[in-house]
């Protein structure tokens, strides 16, 4: 018999706007240079998105996790 469960997690996330202006592709190439991991930087902590070349992301503290980015899309709706 397999049971399969699963949990729910729940991370308060909070905005930290407007002190990030490095774009996405050369903070990976940063990252990547000093051998950092850049996938937990890779895609929006909400909703998945795969941050762009070019794309500025909003940094956020994420209980239990650290800081993670979000993209401008759920910013705007963790802010409203
Ligand atoms: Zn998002």
């Amino acid at each position: 018999m397999i049971v399969e469960k699963t949990t729910t997690e729940h991370y308060e996330v909070t905005l930290f706007p407007d002190v990030w202006n490095i774009e996405q592709g050369d903070f990976m190439r940063t990252r990547k240079k000093r051998g950092l991991k850049t996938k937990p930087f890779e895609k929006c902590f909400c909703c998945g998105h795969k941050f762009l070349e070019h794309e500025i992301p909003v940094v956020a503290k994420v209980s239990k996790i650290g800081n993670r980015f979000i993209c401008s899309k759920c910013a705007k709706e963790v802010q409203e």
